[in-house]
């Protein structure tokens, strides 16, 4: 198991033997080296760190976003009272891949301005590596901002701040004024315009870890394992958790390093210690007014963005819904492992147990690889298969294929099952590696375009080989093309 975190030193999860073994073989296939390389270094990363854009409405946040992340289609374009379901992308800059937290989705009356300014801000800076502060230069700072300074100074996570609207050199002033907040140098941006926010991104990725190490505990690997329970509300998580705790022991005594994390909670089961996250929220129960979906997304994808294994929670009494497909999809797209939990399993009949696996069978395709577990957290039933699921999904997570031997089974694999003719053609796996884990991602090189059918198998066959439980896995095919050349496809 690689238990270290990416250093980013290019060669993702392979270690020195692998990697001269790995260049030898391309370099046999006439790849150009220096491109393999980038190929494996782009696909072989772990976690990535994550960046929060927190800050009033209306400041420009979503603005800021979509200029980070490179996209025109604004989420400004969002009506006010419309739900986001994404609030979370990746992106790249310069080079260094990461992830941003958007917590511009606005309802409102939903709590009254400042509340939500504050509820929002704590999950992205809880989830954060490092948070962008985005105040309005023309109007200054307001009593909202100060109530977020004050989430930022109580969170210790570095910080940038943002000085927005400046739309040009007369604006500097205003942002100077912005000194007074106490959070250093204000930086002059146009979150439209584009003007400032070179420099400013520049001083918020110097402030952000190579790797997720703040919400990943850089001091804690090998510490306690991160568990996000999510599930939309009234499928049993504060049940569940409440019968977990309830039957172990719940850990009092804070570890060195935890107590930043005031929301989470260790809880010893099966004989270890784990990490829940943000089970404030799920104790708390806050009760939102219809609405207030968007804040249960924001925190959903906090948690996730914070654990390495989400437990989603299903409600097995009733239909399954898009809501909980949407749940299970934040947990995969964001390369966690992932368990299944079936809830209130003391309720079901044989009817309704015939239709649920006809549901699961429909709605949950893509992710046939979860661990699943049938549970009811009221009557205790199968808590004991819980950890093993766990355990299994984070095996899962962190396998790590040996290059000979996944050259080995792909050689078999294209023997026993070419790809089919196009064009006169056969596009064939020249050969491939496995570049990093949590989750694993595969990058191979292949003499042509490779349908997704195709993909698809090879997914399917390197799960049938190596288990890959419990997680989902990464595939990217590297095209090369005459002259030396390889193409991303
Ligand atoms: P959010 O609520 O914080 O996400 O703010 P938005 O990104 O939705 O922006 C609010 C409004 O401010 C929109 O009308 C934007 O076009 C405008 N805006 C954002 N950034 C700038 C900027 O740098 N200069 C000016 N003049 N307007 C901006
Ligand atoms: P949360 O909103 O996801 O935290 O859900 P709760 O834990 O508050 O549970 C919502 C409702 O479902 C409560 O009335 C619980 O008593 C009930 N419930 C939770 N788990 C089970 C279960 O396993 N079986 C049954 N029958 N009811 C359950």
């Amino acid at each position: 198991m690689n238990d270290q975190i990416p250093t980013g030193d290019g060669h993702g999860a392979l270690d020195d033997a692998e990697y001269s073994e790995f260049m030898e073989l391309a370099a046999q296939e006439g790849f150009d080296l220096e491109e393999v390389e980038g190929d494996i270094a782009a696909a072989g990363h772990g976690p990535l760190p994550v960046l929060a854009v927190v800050g009033r409405p209306n400041v420009g946040k979503s603005t800021l976003v979509n200029r980070i992340i490179g996209r025109r289609e604004a989420v400004v374009e969002d009506r006010p009272g419309v739900t986001r379901d994404r609030v979370t992308y990746e992106a790249d800059w310069n080079g260094r891949r990461f992830k941003v937290v958007d917590t511009g989705g606005w309802e409102q009356d939903v709590l009254g301005i400042d509340a939500s300014v504050a509820m929002q801000a704590e999950f992205a800076i809880d989830a954060a590596d490092a948070v962008i502060f985005v105040v309005d230069a023309k109007v200054g700072a307001t009593d909202t901002d100060e109530a977020v300074v004050k989430l930022l100074r109580r969170a210790g996570k570095p910080v940038v701040l943002a000085a927005n609207k400046v739309d040009g050199p007369s604006g500097e002033a205003d942002a100077a004024m912005l000194w007074s907040l106490g959070l250093g140098e204000p930086h002059p941006v146009s979150a439209l315009h584009g003007r400032g926010t070179g420099d400013m991104l520049d001083a918020a990725l110097d402030a952000l870890p190579e790797a997720p190490e703040m919400t990943y505990g850089g001091t804690a690997v090998g510490g306690p394992r991160r568990v996000a329970l999510i599930g939309r509300p009234n499928v049993g998580k504060s049940s569940l958790l409440n019968k977990v705790a309830r039957e172990e022991r719940v850990v009092v005594n804070e570890l060195a390093g935890t107590t930043r994390d005031p929301v989470d909670e260790l809880i010893e089961l099966g004989g270890k210690t784990w990490k829940f996250i943000d089970t404030a929220g799920i104790r708390r129960r806050v009760h939102l007014q219809a609405g207030a979906d968007y804040y249960a997304s924001l925190r959903t994808a906090a948690a996730v963005e914070k654990a390495e294994v989400a437990v989603v929670l299903i409600d097995a009494s009733e239909s399954i819904s898009v809501q909980d497909q949407r749940i299970i999809t934040m947990a995969v797209e964001a390369g966690r492992a992932l368990v299944i939990a079936y809830n209130k399993w003391d309720t079901l009949d044989e009817e309704r147990r015939f239709y649920l696996e006809r549901e699961i069978e429909r709605d949950l395709v893509q992710v046939p690889w979860a661990m699943r577990v049938n549970v009811s957290a009221r009557t205790g039933r199968h808590m004991e298969k819980l950890v093993p699921a766990i355990e299994t999904a984070l095996a899962g997570w962190e396998t790590r294929i040996p290059t000979g031997r996944l050259n080995a089974f792909l050689g078999e694999l294209v023997a026993a099952n070419p790809h089919p003719i196009r064009g006169g053609k056969q596009p064939r796996i020249l050969f491939g590696t496995q570049a990093g884990t949590k989750p694993p991602r595969f990058v191979l090189f292949a003499s042509g375009f490779l349908e997704a059918g195709y993909r698809r198998f090879i997914e399917r066959r390197l799960r049938e080989e190596f288990g890959f439980e419990g997680t989902p896995i990464h595939i990217s095919v590297r095209v090369r093309e005459k002259r030396g050349t390889s193409k991303k496809k």
